[in-house]
């Protein structure tokens, strides 16, 4: 059956956004910016933190209902090719397959977009003040004396309450469609930080 999925981030709290650069610290900071400076969430860190999600889930409360997962600890190798692909494999796809499912990158709606862009307009912001200020950059910059702009940007802290909305389209059945609304449940927060309240949020699931 194929679905047509809409899927809702709403941050809970502030939340901070990468440069998506490759930086060592990058990887507290799931969300990047495009060309117009605006964060988003990449179709491919949704769809591995989904696939955690639900691997998690199939693992433990749903154990019964979806059989076999693969790469676990009691099985251990991958679904090969020419396998009947584990519910996993089947939805998100391994190095060996291709998921039914599609995501598309997270985005602000078009208001949230620029209410936000409007908010930086009406504040522009010396180092360590304002709204959407970065926490640790300041700290970072002053250590290694590097240009403050664009640390400041990949550090950024982003206010609480933004929303994003990703696609989510391709082949899915009831069975694989509650696996998937269950594990966005389950998905909390966003990013490193946790234990400094940063990136909180609720993810669901919806048909358009
Ligand atoms: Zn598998």
């Amino acid at each position: 059956m194929a679905a047509n999925l809409t899927l809702e981030i709403k941050m809970q709290s502030p939340f901070r956004v990468g440069s998506g650069l490759g930086f060592a610290w990058k990887l507290d900071h799931l969300a990047v910016r495009d060309a117009r400076g605006l964060p988003y969430i990449p179709g491919s860190t949704l769809k591995g933190l989904l696939r955690h999600a639900c691997q998690r889930l199939a693992l433990t409360l749903a154990r019964d209902s979806y059989g076999k997962i693969c790469q676990t600890m009691e099985h251990v190798r991958p679904c090969l090719p020419g396998e009947e692909p584990c519910i996993i494999c089947r939805l998100f796809g391994s190095r060996f397959r291709e998921g039914s499912l599609k995501f598309g990158d997270a985005l602000l709606s078009p208001a949230e977009a620029e209410r936000l862009l409007q908010e930086r307009l009406a504040a522009p912001r010396p180092p360590g003040t304002g709204p959407g200020e970065s926490r640790t950059q300041v700290k970072l910059s002053r250590i290694r004396r590097v240009a403050e702009p664009e640390l400041l940007f990949c550090g950024e802290v982003l206010p609480e309450g933004l929303t994003f909305i990703a696609k989510v389209k391709g082949e899915l059945d009831a069975c694989g469609e509650e696996l998937l609304r269950n594990g966005a449940r389950l998905l909390t927060h966003l990013g490193a930080q946790k234990n400094r309240g940063l990136g909180y949020c609720r993810v669901s699931v919806s048909r358009p």
